[in-house]
């Protein structure tokens, strides 16, 4: 008890611990009430420390504040920054679509300052929210009329909870998907008010099973996309057009949940449904996110007959979905983008990534191993293999590229990962047969230098 008193009293006081040289650098970048948070807080760690009996020598106040100084610096703030090397283009836990420049900028300008969100700079009078981004979806995508909200899994509520709340929506048993994230078509639609019926089977749905199915309570068919898997063998369901015929002649529109969101064809996503065939299919509705395919911001784009989306824009729904002013620039400015198809993927940074060739991603992977391979200890080679669209887009389909193989000399690839995830740009890599494996696909060319730079840094800090 003595020898704890004693070690108690040599804890420093707030006082010398603030008085010490570091912290007063610190506090020249950093709020006072926060660093004081965290003196306080170091310090009580120590006192627990030492009534539960650790006997370790306390520490002065200058190791204290160093310490201090170190953590507050470090501290993990809102969102961190990271290089995806991951591979998979569009990495939901990495936040989808990385924005072009020029929808940075559009963003930053918007949030800086007062825009004219809902107001016409023409008249003086007031206007409505994402009139000027819903003109240019009606321009790139040749639907009839648009509407913006929050995400497409809010764009499906609302058209659901519109189009047939308390009535029949048609889906096939092939169709009741899960997204991720524990998000479910058929729970989802249920949510909605939408009585569900379900049709077919999980492998084969014919037109007759929805023509069958169709009652005076039918409200709307629904098709969705099976973003995330791939059927094979005995399958068969029918196409879109073929849905729209019935639709059309029984007088319910077809909601077509397209998912990824991609404009037109594309190398890399061949096989993703893309808006123009939902176009040229005739679909009523479409529902699609702005961060898959589409390489903008998280939002939900339904396009469709102006009857429908002025139906869905009357919603009370529509307001709790709506979007704010930043995602609409940022949408703007990708569409800007997006209408030139051949600027396009030069410009979106999810395009670029997608049609980056084979030849280009092993040259780009050469020039990381190079740089990475002065870090001492390090291993590294370079060798075939297959990336990923993600974000639900173009299932069991890899991207052929080049990775980047890295071994550490007296670490595991798990503790180099760590390492890596921790570095003060953090560098998200995949961990294959112990060995970490970066994937320059899903970098953007001009972070491949700062992938380097920043290993190499770790590593001269730890003193290799
Ligand atoms: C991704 C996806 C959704 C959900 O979209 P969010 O924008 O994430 O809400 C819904 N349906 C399909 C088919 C999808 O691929």
């Amino acid at each position: 008890m003595k020898c704890h008193r004693n070690a108690l009293r040599r804890i420093p006081s707030v006082d010398r611990v603030l008085g010490a040289p570091v912290l007063h650098d610190l506090l020249r970048d950093e709020p006072r009430p926060l660093v004081l948070r965290f003196v306080r807080a170091h310090l009580e760690g120590l006192r627990a420390r030492i009534l539960s009996g650790d006997m370790e020598p306390t520490p002065s106040p200058e190791e204290v504040a160093a310490d201090i100084a170190r953590r507050v610096r470090e501290r993990p703030r809102g969102l961190a920054r990271v290089l995806n090397a991951t591979g998979v283009v569009l990495h939901t836990n990495l936040g989808r679509a990385r924005l072009a420049p020029e929808a940075v900028e559009a963003v930053l300008e918007a949030a800086g300052g007062a825009c004219d969100l809902e107001f016409d700079l023409e008249t003086g009078r007031r206007s409505r929210r994402g009139v000027h981004v819903e003109e240019r979806l009606v321009e790139v995508s040749g639907f009839e009329s648009a509407l913006v909200v929050n995400n497409n899994a809010g764009g499906l509520v609302l058209a659901l909870n519109e189009l047939s709340q308390g009535r029949e929506a048609i889906v096939s048993r092939g169709e009741l998907v899960e997204i991720g994230g524990s998000f479910r078509i058929p729970d989802v639609m249920a949510r909605t008010g939408a009585r569900l019926v379900e049709v077919g089977t999980t492998n084969r749905t014919h037109l007759a099973d929805y023509e069958q199915a169709i009652g005076p309570d039918t409200a709307v068919l629904v098709k969705v996309h099976r973003s995330n898997f791939r059927q094979e063998g005995f399958v068969s369901e029918p196409t879109l057009a073929e849905l729209v015929e019935v639709g059309r002649h029984r007088g319910v529109p077809v909601l077509h949940d397209l998912g990824s969101g991609l404009l037109r064809a594309i190398a890399g996503a061949e096989s993703e449904p893309t808006l123009a065939e939902s176009l040229a299919a005739g679909v009523d509705l479409v529902a699609m996110s702005g961060d898959k395919l589409l390489g903008g911001p998280q939002a939900g784009i339904l396009l469709g007959r102006r009857e429908l989306v002025d139906r869905l824009r009357g919603n009370p729904l529509a307001r709790a979905l709506r979007v704010d002013k930043m995602t609409l620039a940022a949408l703007a400015a990708t569409l800007d983008l997006l209408e030139d198809g051949d600027r396009a993927v030069e410009r979106v940074p999810t395009l670029r990534s997608l049609v980056a060739t084979p030849a280009e991603l092993e040259s780009r992977a050469s020039w990381i191993a190079e740089g990475l391979s002065a870090i001492p200890g390090m291993t590294v080679r370079t060798m075939p293999g297959l990336g990923e669209v993600g974000g639900g887009a173009v299932p069991a389909r890899g991207l052929p590229t080049t990775m980047v193989g890295l071994s550490l000399q007296g670490m595991s690839a798990r503790n180099l990962a760590e390492e890596l995830r921790r570095m003060p740009l953090p560098v998200v890599a995949r961990i294959v047969d112990e060995e970490v494996l970066l994937d320059p696909r899903s970098l953007d060319p001009g972070e491949d230098a700062e992938c380097v730079r920043a290993v190499a840094e770790w590593s001269e800090r730890r003193g290799g």
